[in-house]
Formats: C-alpha cells, structure tokens, sequence
C-alpha cells in the first residue's frame, strides 16, 4: 500500500478526467445512467433480496417497498424532471440594469463522494446518486461495510450498469473513509450518525467542501386519544395502530432513521394503547413473533449487545410491558413495550435504533410540546392527532426536519418533499428536486448590453455623484427617466 494520499488516487483522477471531459454534463449521459438505474433494479432484483435478506433478515417485500420499489420511483420522476430542472430559469431585472437580462444556470459541483449506511444500502446508496447524476457530476460511493452482502451487490451490479469511468464503488469500513476524507472533493454527502459526522465534517473544512448530513436522532410519536375525535372511530384506530407499529417495527426492525423512537401519550390512556399495540403486534406478527419473517433482524452482534444492554437496566426492565425476549444466534429481539422507563436511562437518551418501544406518559398532551423542545432536534416528529389546535402548536412550536400527522416514514417516499434533518439530525435535503438542487451550484449569470451607461457610477468622485448614487438607491434610476419621457406610466 503506497502513502496515504497515494489511496485510492488512480480511481479519483479517472472520476476527476472524466467530469472534466464534459461528458456527464451531457443530457443524454443523466438519462442513460438513471435508465441502466432502472434496469439494474429490474434485472438483478433477485440479487439484491437475496443480500438485503442475507444482511438484514428483510423479507423481499420489504426490500422491495423501501428499496427497490422507492429508488426506481425516485430514478423515474428524475428522468420525466430532468428537462425542466436543467433548463436556464430567466429572472427580473430592475430596470437600472436595462440593457440586460439574468438567468440562473445550474451547474454541476464536480466529484462527490457519497458515504452511505447499512439499514437501507441500496436505498441511501441510490438516491444519493440519482441526484448527483441528475445534476452532472462524477461519484464515488463508499458503502456500509456492516452490510457486506449488500455491499458487494451494489459494488457488482453498479460496475455492471453504469459507466464506471464516471461512477466508482470503493468498499470499505472506517479506515477506508478516513483515506477517501483525505482527498479533495467537491461535495460530501454523508448518511450516518453524529459522531462519524463531525469527523466528515472536520475532514471537509480543510479543503472548504460543502456537505450534506443526513444524522438521526429520536423521532417522537405523540398518541392522542383524549382531545382527537378519532379515538371514537374503530376503523381510525386500527389504521393508527397498524401505522404506529409499522413506524416503529415494520421498517428495518426499527433500525430506521425516521422510524418512531417513542410515544408521549396522556397518562390516563396508556393502559388502552399498551393493549391496542399488543393486539396489533400479534395481529401483523402473530403469537410467537420470533417465528416471523416479516420483521429484520439486528444489523450485528454488537448493535444486538446494545440492545439487549438497554433491555437488562433494571429500571428499564421493569418498565416492560410485552415481548422483551431476544434470540443472539438469531440476531432478533422481540417487539417490545416499555411503559415511562426512567428518562435518564440510556434508552430515553440515545437513539434507539431497534424494536423497543418506550412510552411516556404525561398528564396533558400538550406537554409533549416542552418534552420534544427540551431535547436535540429530532429527523422527524410525528403527531397522531386530529385536534388542528395541537397540530398547529406541534408544528410551530417544535423543530424537526419534518413533521407528519397520522402516520409515520411516509413522507420519505413524497418526491416533492425534501428530505433532511434540522440542528443534531444534521444539515442539507435531498429526494425528487432539492436532490438535483443538493449537487449542483445555482450559478447567477448576467447579460449586460452597451446602449445606456449612467456617470455616476465611476469616478472621479464628486458630491452631485453621491446624491445621484444615493437617489439611484432610492428610486430606480431608469424607471424615473423612462416616466418622465413617457415610455411607461407612473405606478
Ligand atoms: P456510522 O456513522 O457509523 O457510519 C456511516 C458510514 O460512515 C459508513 O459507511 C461507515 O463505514 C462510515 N464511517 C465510519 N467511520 C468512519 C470514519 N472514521 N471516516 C469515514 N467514514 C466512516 O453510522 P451507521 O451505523 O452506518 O448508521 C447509523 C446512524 O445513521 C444512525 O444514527 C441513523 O439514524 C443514521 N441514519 C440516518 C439516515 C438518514 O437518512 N438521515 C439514514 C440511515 C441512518
């Protein structure tokens, strides 16, 4: 192995040449990748179910909903977008630039790298790169080596389909990405938690290299039943307990981002939603759910030991309410329910990234407002509610990178909103058109013509140039003479 600046060196010139070539700001090229996007998820399916099941225990329904199913609507919607997000947008000049016209070019940032984790490597590793082919740039992508079955898929698949001159996959664990954060790159865009960011961060100042993070957090559910009217409809709650349980289990066995982290509930109603969520636990999992296969299992031994660590505090223990067992030779712990666990254990500090639920209780639903404000700034807040009067207070008295009413993790599939986080769940927002956005630079262009020119402006210096400068600032200059000699009306 040479030095370390000598890693990876060849790869990075070969990406580097061809941006320079021109050859990824061509239309057609955008196109021609996302189309062999498309098909590589067409085409090698089964391959991938087979790693995200091998990786993760995903049943290939699963895989399919969260991953393939997402990234190819994404890859489609950049493709029917491309022509109108790419076009020059003309904008309004004052009239004291006449002769002139402006309009904003979006250009592509050059070489990204994109750094991605293991709970939906596909999904993190591809929307990424629709948006920075969309926008014309060269990748690098250094995938999750905790999910090596994945990894390698996406290392053979993505060598297969798209144009590996312009589009590399570099495996690889943390030494990996320290060597590739040694390089100079022109964008950064990173998925993963708090503490690997601030060492992407570090790395990236050094050569001013703007970055996107997408970090996690806690995400709370607030649960209300008293003040919501729908606590009276049947059929609304079981659509709102089977939301609830999929926010928190159903994806990636709540090793998800954006899953549900807790509940704040009112004290008087916890008995019912403890009993409501057992109920349709079984119903979705049945009796035993360590019999199912449509829950994953937990990415590793050391994440299943955290887990379980949370599980074996004693005031954590005796805080369970349903499930609580765990199988390490599986890799599975047992949805489960813990009721007002202490709020200084390290499962209401941290996040808790598995299938554990706890619920907080408190007297007035209101108060979640102050609960979820005197905590870091979570990815996603979710209220179950109809009551407007809390949706309007949760919605401008909380900060979170998104907030969604009535169900939970949808709004990641909703190309028109963009997704990222606020403060501690990190910076920057992608999918759909803010993806475009994140990779390109908005370069302001202005067309200046010859015929009118104002003295003012240059010097030398004299006083009668201040007041003309000063009323210029005032009034538009141009717009006054134009009115005077009858060219347009007075407003
Ligand atoms: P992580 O931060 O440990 O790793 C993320 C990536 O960084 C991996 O590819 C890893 O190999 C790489 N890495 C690790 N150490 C590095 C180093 N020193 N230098 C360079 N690269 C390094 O996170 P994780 O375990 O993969 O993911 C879990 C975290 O990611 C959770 O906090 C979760 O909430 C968050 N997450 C966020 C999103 C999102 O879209 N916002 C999605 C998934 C996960």
């Amino acid at each position: 192995m040479g030095s370390l600046m000598g890693d990876f060196e060849e790869e990075l010139q070969e990406v580097r040449d061809t941006f320079n070539s021109g050859k990824t700001r061509e239309i057609s090229w955008r196109k021609s990748q996302l189309q062999a996007i498309l098909s590589l998820l067409k085409e090698r399916e089964s391959d991938i179910f087979k790693a995200l099941n091998q990786d993760l225990g995903k049943h290939h329904v699963e895989a399919f909903r969260d991953e393939i199913g997402t990234v190819a609507k994404s890859a489609k919607y950049a493709l029917g977008n491309l022509n109108k997000w790419t076009a020059s947008k003309r904008v309004k000049l004052p009239l004291a630039a006449f002769p002139g016209t402006a309009k904003l070019v979006h250009e592509p940032l050059g070489v990204v790298l994109i750094i991605s984790s293991w709970n939906f490597p596909f999904g993190l590793s591809f929307e990424p790169i629709i948006g920075a082919i969309a926008a014309g740039n060269t990748i690098i992508l250094k995938p999750s080596e905790l999910s090596p079955a994945c990894s390698s898929v996406l290392v053979k698949t993505i060598h297969d389909y798209l144009d590996n001159s312009a589009i590399k996959v570099i495996e690889g664990g943390a030494s990996v990405g320290e060597k590739l954060l040694q390089h100079n790159f022109d964008k950064i865009f990173f998925t993963g938690g708090g503490r690997v960011a601030q060492i992407v961060m570090a790395a990236a100042a050094k050569n001013l290299t703007p970055v996107t993070l997408e970090l996690g957090g806690k995400c709370p559910a607030v649960v209300d039943f008293i003040s919501s009217t729908w606590d009276r409809k049947v059929g609304s709650i079981l659509i709102a307990m089977k939301r609830i349980i999929w926010g928190k289990f159903g994806a990636c066995g709540g090793q998800a981002c954006i899953g549900i982290d807790y509940i704040l509930t009112q004290k008087k109603f916890a008995p019912t939603l403890v009993e409501l969520l057992k109920k349709y636990i079984k119903k979705s999992l049945g009796d035993n759910p360590m019999e199912s296969n449509s829950i994953a299992k937990i990415i590793n031994n050391k994440h299943f030991s955290r887990l379980k660590g949370h599980l074996d505090e004693p005031l954590v223990k005796s805080s369970i309410v349903f499930g609580g067992s765990s199988n390490e030779e599986k890799l599975f712990i047992e949805p489960t329910i813990l009721l007002d666990p202490p709020l200084d254990s390290a499962i209401m500090t941290e996040e808790i990234f598995g299938p554990l639920l706890p619920i907080i209780t408190l007297e007035n639903i209101e108060d979640s407002i102050e609960f979820i404000r005197a905590r870091p700034k979570p990815l996603s807040v979710y209220g179950f509610t109809n009551n407007e009067k809390l949706q309007k207070r949760m919605i401008s008295e909380t900060s979170s990178g998104s907030i969604t009413f009535n169900d939970a993790i949808i709004q990641y599939a909703v190309d028109t909103l963009p997704f990222g986080g606020v403060g501690g769940s990190g910076f920057g927002r992608y999918h759909g058109k803010y993806s475009f956005e994140n990779f390109s630079h908005q370069k302001a262009v202005m067309m200046r013509g010859y015929l009118i020119d104002f003295g003012f402006r240059y010097p030398p210096w004299n006083n009668k140039k201040l007041q003309l400068l000063k009323s210029g600032l005032r009034y538009d200059y141009v717009k006054l003479v134009f009115i005077k000699i009858g060219l347009i009306k007075k407003a």
